[in-house]
């Protein structure tokens, strides 16, 4: 028995992306730089991938840049962007749940002397739009917002974000972390005007050290990281051949199979929140109306959720307590904080993330498990 419902750490690749890889590790593994056919093959092949994915967020293939993961996308785009841009200003706008590859960065850039505003989330963990319109400043230079919390799923409304920008007339540049995003909920980049916008292959059930960073061509961003001139200069590297292959095809399916798998996972979320009334003391973290159908998150009151988290695994049910980057770091979750949670939330919390692999008799066989495994830790802890 495996019920993996730990997807927002990672996902297990289709088949069909693992074929593709094995293809391109045994046939395509001529240099794309080299002028000779193995190098051209391996060449278009990334091209086809690039176009596969340009279609899918509705862009050109030249603003697709391809990276080793969304933590270097989003470095790269935050580093760029502040590189071009600190002429007109130091201050940045991120929020206060945003993920370390996001939060970090921005973090040394406040010790290198850059203003920062962090916004607060309401209890669903949203931003608020007026406190963003009135952080704007003249020396506003960037605006950081990931679209769809990794820990607790909640949406952000970025559509907003650049009519607010327009009307403050402001200079400032919208990044966003795509990653939990992409493939999960609808994404217009073009109709919301997103700058940049930040992808990982493994969230989408492709490889693991492959990612995109999509920069809109009217920014004309500079590079931060020098070498053979490869992804048009911007990012150079050898490509990651099979990695790039992996990606297309992940996102060729998932592009298609978008709405029915949509609408599977969130019927399934609903009836697992549905189920979970049947345990007492706990509080839905991701509810429906302003989280992604992909995620939900719970905390269970007098259960520390490590101890939890281990009872389902016995079981053969595999969770997250909050993001897989800080659980090894016993650090109590940044995210759920700011939400306003209490100390007996934070510590009882659990993520489950959902795929198209999980069905409605693997949610009744997970909350059984559940009742049995809350109800025998708190014999324990309510002693
Ligand atoms: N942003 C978000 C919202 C994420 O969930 C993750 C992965 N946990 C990342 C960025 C970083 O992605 P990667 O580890 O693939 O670089």
């Amino acid at each position: 028995m495996e019920i993996y419902l730990d997807n927002c750490s990672t996902t297990k690749p289709r088949k069909e992306v693992i074929d593709e890889m094995l293809d391109a590790l045994q046939n395509h593994y001529g240099n794309p730089s080299s002028l000779h056919r193995l190098g051209l093959n391996a060449e278009k092949r990334i091209e086809h991938s690039r176009r596969i994915i340009a279609d899918a967020l509705k862009v050109k293939p030249e603003e697709i840049y391809f990276t080793s993961g969304a933590t270097e996308s989003n470095n790269i785009a935050i580093n760029s962007i502040i590189d071009k841009y600190s002429r007109f200003g130091k201050h940045i706008i991120t929020t206060a749940i945003e993920h370390p590859s996001v939060y970090n960065v921005i973090k040394k850039l406040e010790e290198r002397g850059y203003d920062v505003t962090y916004l607060k989330v309401d209890e669903n963990g949203i931003i608020s739009l007026d406190e963003l319109a009135n952080s704007i400043r003249e020396d506003t230079i960037l605006i950081s917002i990931m679209q769809v919390n990794n820990e607790i799923g909640s949406i952000q409304p970025t559509w907003k974000v650049k009519d607010i920008i327009k009307e403050k007339k402001s200079k400032a540049v919208l990044h966003v972390d795509g990653v939990q995003a992409f493939g999960k909920i609808p994404i217009k980049l073009k109709n919301w005007e997103i700058d940049a916008f930040s992808i990982s292959g493994h969230k989408l059930h492709g490889p693991k050290g492959i990612g995109v960073l999509y920069v809109d061509s009217n920014l004309k961003l500079n590079p931060i990281i020098y070498g053979g001139g490869q992804e048009r200069g911007f990012r150079s590297g050898t490509e990651n051949v099979p990695g790039i292959i992996g990606l297309g095809k992940a996102v060729e399916i998932m592009n298609k199979n978008f709405e029915k798998e949509q609408n599977h996972v969130r019927d399934l979320k609903l009836y697992f929140i549905d189920r979970l009334q049947e345990i007492d003391k706990i509080r839905i973290n991701s509810l429906d109306k302003y989280s992604s159908p992909y995620i939900l998150n719970v905390s269970f009151e007098h259960v520390r959720g490590e101890v939890l988290l281990h009872y389902l695994e016995k079981k053969g049910i595999y969770v997250s307590t909050t993001s897989a980057c800080s659980s090894k770091s016993h650090k109590e979750s940044r995210v759920l904080k700011e939400l306003g949670l209490t100390d007996l939330q934070i510590e009882g919390a659990i993520r489950f993330c959902f795929s198209y692999e999980i069905t409605k008799e693997d949610i009744d066989y997970t909350v059984d498990v559940l009742k049995d495994s809350v109800k025998e830790i708190r014999q324990v802890t309510m002693r």
